[in-house]
């Protein structure tokens, strides 16, 4: 397994089991140690493409631009190591349980906007972004991403959790995967995929550059 981890990102132990984990808050009740507090692969798509060793790219500091944040669980572990997190979630719900991640980051801005329409926030976040982290477990995964590509950096990165059952729940795994791939192609290179299966079901991860 690759061992590299972004600067911010350690292995630790936690009763014993080593895991991976930042330092902030705590977030969605995680075991603490002192500042730091392990991250839980079960529980978020970007933390199991690490522990199963994919190239992310990410170094730490970073611009990111992430969406489907849901309430928090991912991308307050993304804002603990990273620059500025712009964060992306569309319902009411989830985002206030992010809100209350962002009191503690002064790094991490939440948005409550729909990722389908990335000119509705276009004036808030940075133009060339190094990372898009994109979790929205939704119909047109790429499309989404392909929309949002406007604002990465020429040679930025997206680190993409695939759901298959977001995208027909009829069809295999893998046929999904090919065809979000295929549509990817319009503007990624994509460097790496892995199924994320120990950790997601019938899930893909993908890291990919922008052409
Ligand atoms: N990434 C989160 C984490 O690891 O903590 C979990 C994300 S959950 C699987 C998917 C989220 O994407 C949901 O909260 C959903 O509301 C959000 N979502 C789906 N479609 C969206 C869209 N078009 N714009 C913004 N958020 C969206």
């Amino acid at each position: 397994m690759s061992e590299a981890l972004p600067a911010g990102v350690q292995r630790r132990e936690f009763d014993g089991t080593e895991r991976l984990a930042t330092q902030g808050e705590p977030v969605y009740g995680e075991p603490t140690d002192g500042e730091w507090r392990a991250w839980n692969p079960n529980r978020s798509k970007l933390g199991s493409m690490l522990e199963l060793g994919m190239d992310t790219g990410l170094e730490g500091g970073e611009t990111v631009l992430y969406l489907g944040a849901a309430s928090g669980t991912t991308v307050s572990h993304v804002a603990d190591f990273a620059g500025p997190t712009y964060a992306v979630e569309f319902a009411a719900r989830p985002a206030r349980d992010l809100l209350e991640a962002a009191e503690s980051r002064d790094r991490l801005f939440p948005l409550l906007k729909d990722a389908r329409k990335p000119e509705s926030y276009a004036h808030v976040v940075e133009s060339d972004v190094d990372v898009i982290v994109q979790d929205v477990a939704t119909r047109g995964q790429a499309r989404v991403a392909l929309e949002n590509r406007r604002f990465l950096a020429d040679d930025g990165r997206l680190l993409l959790a695939v759901k298959a059952r977001s995208e027909d729940v009829t069809r295999a795994p893998e046929d999904v995967f090919e065809d979000v791939q295929a549509e990817l192609a319009e503007g990624y290179e994509i460097v790496e995929t892995e199924r994320l299966e120990r950790y997601h079901t019938d899930h893909l991860g993908i890291v990919a550059q922008s052409l």
